[in-house]
C-alpha cells in the first residue's frame, strides 16, 4: 500500500465546505485503489490571522514541507480587507508558491457535454465544448517585482509604483513547461505577451521563439493579450495550449473560467521543479455565500484529480474522479450557480456524496 501525507490547508469562507467534500472523494480513491492518504490540516489565511497573528504560520510550513502535496481551499474575506497588503490571508497562497518555486500554474478549461446550455456563450460559438490548457507563469511578473509601494513625492503627490520584469530563465523554464504539455496534447501552443508595447513582453516573445526550436512538432502562435481576451469569447476553439505571463494569466484564466458556466467548476495545479504541488480551485473564499451548502465543490473536488495526475502520478486515480464528476452532471444534478431549469438543484454536501457514489458505482 502506498503511503502519501498531504498537507490540507482549508481556509476561509466556502474553503472548508469545499474541502470537506474533496477529502470525502480523496479518501474513497485512496480504499479503491489501496493507497493510504494521511490529510493532516493545518491554518492557512484569515482564520490563521484571527488565531496566530500571520497568514502563514510556521507550522504549516513546515507541515507542507514534509507532505507529499498541499491541498488548499480559498483564503480571505471583507472582515480582513483593511489589512496592509503584505499582511492580507492572501499572503498565504504568495508565500507557498515562493518558497517552493511553484513558477508553473495550470488551469484547465474544459466544458462538459452536460453543461453546453449553462456556458453564457452561444451554442454556434461553444459548438460541442471547449478543452483548453492555460500555462500561466506564477512567481515573477509584477505581482513579485520591486521597487513596490506607495510614496510621496516631494510636492506631496502620492505615488504608486509596481514593477514588471521577467528574466529570460523564467521565461524558459515556463516556455519549456508549455510546450511539454503541449506535446501531449495537440502540439498546438498560443503564447500571450503585449510585445506591441512592453519590453518584459519583447524579451518574452523573443524567449518563447528560441524554445520554439527545440520542438518543431508544436505549432507556435504569439498573440496579443487584449487580441486573445476578445479571441477567446469570439472562437475559443482555435486554443489548445496557452502559455502566459503571471498578471495577463490571471485575468485570462477568470475570463476563460467563464466558458464554463461557472468559476466553481474549475481547479488548478502549481507545479515547480521539485516534488511538491499545490492544487486548489480557480475561485476565492466566496464570502457571499459561505455557510449556506451553496457553493460548487466540484473545483476544489477537481483540485483532487489534479493532485492525484500531476502531483502523485495517479493517473488512473485522477480519472476515476473525472469521470465520477462527468457522471454526475450527466444526472442532471446541479448546484446553485449552474441552476438549469429541468435540472435536479443540490447542495454542496448532496454534490459530494453524488460524486463519491458515482465512483464507487464506476469501482
Ligand atoms: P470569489 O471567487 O470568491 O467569488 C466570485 C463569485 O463567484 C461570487 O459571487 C461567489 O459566490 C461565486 N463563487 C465562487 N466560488 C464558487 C463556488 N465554488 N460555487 C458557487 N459560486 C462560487 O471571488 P471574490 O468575490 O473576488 O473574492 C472573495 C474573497 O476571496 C476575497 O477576499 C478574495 O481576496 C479572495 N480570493 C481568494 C482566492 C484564493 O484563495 N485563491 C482567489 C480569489 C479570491
Amino acid at each position: 500500500m502506498s503511503r502519501y501525507l498531504i498537507a490540507v490547508l482549508a481556509g476561509d469562507g466556502i474553503g472548508p465546505e469545499v474541502m470537506r467534500e474533496a477529502l470525502g472523494t480523496l479518501t474513497l480513491v485512496g480504499k479503491m485503489f489501496s493507497h493510504s492518504f494521511n490529510t493532516e490540516k493545518a491554518l492557512a489565511g484569515g482564520e490563521a490571522i484571527d488565531k496566530v497573528g500571520k497568514p502563514l504560520p510556521e507550522e504549516t510550513l513546515t507541515l507542507c514541507k514534509e507532505a507529499a502535496a498541499i491541498l488548499f481551499g480559498a483564503v480571505g474575506g471583507p472582515q480582513w480587507d483593511d489589512l496592509p497588503p503584505g499582511k492580507r490571508p492572501e499572503q498565504a497562497l504568495l508565500r507557498l508558491r515562493s518558497e517552493f518555486a511553484l513558477f508553473i500554474n495550470l488551469r484547465p478549461i474544459k466544458i462538459y457535454k452536460s453543461l453546453l446550455p449553462v456556458s453564457p456563450l452561444k451554442e454556434k460559438v461553444i459548438r460541442e465544448g471547449v478543452d483548453i490548457l492555460i500555462v500561466r507563469e506564477l512567481t515573477g511578473g509584477i505581482y513579485f517585482g520591486r521597487p513596490r509601494g506607495i510614496t510621496s513625492l516631494p510636492n506631496g503627490t502620492i505615488k504608486a509604483v509596481n514593477t514588471l520584469f521577467y528574466t529570460e530563465k523564467e521565461i524558459e523554464r515556463i516556455a519549456r513547461a508549455a510546450f511539454n504539455f503541449s506535446l501531449d496534447r495537440t502540439c498546438k501552443l498560443t503564447s500571450v505577451d503585449k510585445a506591441n508595447v512592453l519590453e518584459s513582453s519583447q524579451l518574452w516573445r523573443e524567449v518563447v521563439k528560441r524554445v520554439s526550436k527545440d520542438y518543431p512538432q508544436v505549432k507556435l502562435n504569439h498573440l496579443y493579450i487584449d487580441n486573445c481576451a476578445m479571441q477567446l469569447i469570439r472562437d475559443p476553439h482555435q486554443f489548445d495550449v496557452i502559455v502566459i505571463g503571471n498578471i495577463f494569466g490571471d485575468i485570462l484564466s477568470d475570463e476563460a473560467s467563464m466558458l464554463t458556466g461557472s468559476i466553481g467548476m474549475l481547479a488548478s495545479a502549481s507545479l515547480g521543479k521539485g516534488r511538491i504541488g499545490l492544487f486548489e480551485p480557480v475561485h476565492g473564499s466566496a464570502p457571499d455565500i459561505a455557510g449556506k451548502n451553496k457553493a460548487n465543490p466540484v473545483g476544489m473536488i477537481m483540485s483532487v484529480s489534479l493532485m492525484l495526475r500531476y502531483g502523485l502520478g495517479l493517473v488512473e486515480e485522477a480519472r476515476a474522479v473525472e469521470k465520477a464528476v462527468e457522471r454526475v452532471l450527466e444526472k442532471g444534478y446541479r448546484t446553485d450557480d449552474l441552476k438549469q431549469r429541468g435540472k435536479k438543484l443540490v447542495g454542496t454536501r448532496e454534490m459530494g456524496q453524488l460524486v463519491r457514489k458515482e465512483l464507487r458505482d464506476e469501482g
